[in-house]
């Protein structure tokens, strides 16, 4: 079966910077055509649960009271970039918006709910490593051939 990185917030582990998660039926279902292997970047980057969120800002990332979290965001990141490619995953499904996984739009900084281009931390290291990253809102775009492994 081939296998897919996901978001473990996704599939309902209380991961998130909150304590709660967000399962989402969808991702849930992929498991009938994937091996799903649960990640959270900010977990394996050394951050509590529950934690301050934190927004992508100047090349760093931020949490709400300014502590400076890069090194945890890209330890989390390299921790999940070795895992796919140590289990071998093809693709990877993770959490929109968010700054680790998110996919083509992320919080601005500001933590003012605004949005702008750009990709979580643990998204954009997998990309550039060859893993494409959908997110639960684009699922539709996962390969067909692999959805119909
Ligand atoms: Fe979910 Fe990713 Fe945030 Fe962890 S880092 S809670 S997996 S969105």
């Amino acid at each position: 079966m081939e296998k897919l990185l996901v978001s473990a917030c996704l599939i309902g582990c209380a991961c998130r910077y909150d304590g709660g998660s967000v399962p989402n039926e969808e991702v849930l279902r992929l498991k009938e055509k994937y091996e799903l292997i649960p990640v959270c970047p900010e977990q394996l980057g050394g951050l509590p649960t529950p934690r301050l969120p934190s927004e992508r800002v100047y090349g760093k990332v931020l949490m709400k009271n300014g502590a400076d979290v890069t090194a945890q965001f890209e330890k989390g990141a390299e921790t999940a970039l070795y895992l796919a490619k140590t289990l071998g995953a093809s693709s990877a499904v993770l959490k929109a918006r968010s700054p680790s996984c998110g996919m083509g739009e992320i919080y601005d900084g500001r933590f003012s709910g605004t949005l702008t281009k750009g990709d979580g931390v643990t998204a954009a290291l997998l990309q550039a490593n060859g893993i494409p990253v959908f997110t639960e809102e684009n699922l539709a775009a996962l390969p067909k051939n692999e959805k119909e492994y």
